[in-house]
């Protein structure tokens, strides 16, 4: 059995790992911080030891805010937040912060249904404002993105929420949709899944928000980027923690940071940077996709039933058309060092999430399996 190093250097032993998250890291990075473990650039202490208002961590701080900017062209009116809690407690800090954004209205947002993700955000805004849906595509089983055009955008909503990349379902907006400047409402994203994959239209979005662990870094950290006229607008209710002006005044260390996250998410960055920024990522994760799709198109094996203009670049679900050969399949890639293929309960079969970490031999490995498993099940 022959088991793949990730095209890494010093990576030998390690598996490709499919999984939808947490999901892979860089090998690089991984080596990088065991390096660095039990003394950081020989301070003599790990980096999850040391004060987070020290001059060690306040420079890591510094170079990740500084790198993440960068890296995605953050506008000078945007501010980047470092939180805990993950995407399901945005799921609530957004309402807080921004349903009662409009003065002389009632508390009110839209929501753009394409998927379980969309699904969980509108249900937890409930309780703190009316929610609209806008749109939604649940009775057509989640399989495309519904054109802006035909969106039931609210006249008094503060904002319309998507999740641009719905990462069980497996389909992505293409390009921020622009709704009408005149409606008084903005754009909040959930981006959990392709943050880092590809660029972000700043112009045509308020907040971007992300959990870490599929495309940033460790669990326990969260990515909040919000224009800078959208930061004053908490409801009183709102924990002080997770009050954006309260974080962003404070740096994003008004309580205790997830230090050794924030660590970590750095050394992404630069990696990051190293690949050739995300136009460089961007480019890799079309070609991985590409060859993915193209695969399970011309098989009649395998099946990804998606409208292929809205198709996920980074998470690709597929059925065997023969669902009876689902457990021998998933057994045959653990063989070959292929993990974490199994699809999430909801929508059954197979899924391979590609992230920025899984390199191109990576998808090489897996189609290989996928014809040969194919031919030894005939
Ligand atoms: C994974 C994921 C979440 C959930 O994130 P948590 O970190 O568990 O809160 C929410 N939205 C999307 C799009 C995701 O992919």
């Amino acid at each position: 059995m022959q088991i793949p190093g990730q095209g890494q250097p010093g990576a030998a032993g390690r598996l490709y790992n499919f999984s939808a998250g947490p999901s892979a890291l860089p090998a690089e990075v991984l080596q990088q911080a065991a390096d660095e473990m039990l003394s950081w650039h020989g301070c003599g202490m790990s980096v999850m030891e040391m004060s987070h208002r020290g001059k060690e961590f306040g420079s890591i701080l510094a170079q990740a805010f500084a790198d993440l900017r960068e890296l995605l062209a953050v506008p000078d009116n945007f501010r980047i937040l470092f939180m805990q809690g993950g995407a399901i407690a945005e799921n609530a800090i957004v309402p807080m912060n921004l349903i009662g954004r409009r003065a002389g209205f009632t508390p009110k947002a839209d929501y753009v249904v394409t998927g379980t993700w969309s699904i969980k955000s509108q249900e937890e805004a409930r309780k703190y404002g009316e929610v609209n849906i806008a749109a939604s595509t649940e009775a057509q089983g989640f399989l495309s993105i519904p054109p802006v055009a035909e969106w039931r955008l609210s006249d008094d909503a503060a904002y319309v929420h998507l999740c641009t990349n719905e990462t069980i379902v497996g389909v992505e907006y293409h390009e921020m949709p622009m709704i009408g400047q005149d409606s008084g409402s903005v754009v909040v994203a959930d981006a959990s899944s392709h943050i880092l994959s590809r660029p972000i239209d700043f112009s045509r979005v308020g907040v971007v928000y992300a959990g870490a662990q599929k495309n940033i870094g460790p669990a326990g950290l969260t990515l909040v980027i919000v224009r800078d006229d959208l930061l004053d607008h908490a409801l009183p209710i709102t924990p002080t923690a997770f009050n954006w002006r309260i974080v962003s005044d404070a740096d994003s260390m008004y309580n205790t940071p997830p230090t050794y996250a924030i660590y970590i998410a750095g050394l992404v960055f630069q990696w990051l940077k190293r690949q050739g920024g995300v136009a460089g990522i961007e480019r890799a994760n079309i070609a991985k996709a590409q060859l993915l799709y193209d695969y399970l198109d011309s098989s009649a094996f395998y099946v990804n039933r998606v409208d292929p203009a809205c198709r996920s670049r980074m998470n690709v679900p597929f059925q065997l058309r023969d669902a009876t050969r689902n457990d021998a399949f998933l057994e045959a890639a653990r063989a070959r060092g292929l993990v974490q293929l199994k699809g999430h309960k909801l929508v059954g079969g197979m899924r391979a999430s590609i992230y920025n970490a899984m390199p191109l031999a990576g998808v090489q490995a897996l189609i290989e399996f996928m014809r040969e498993f194919e031919r030894t099940s005939a």
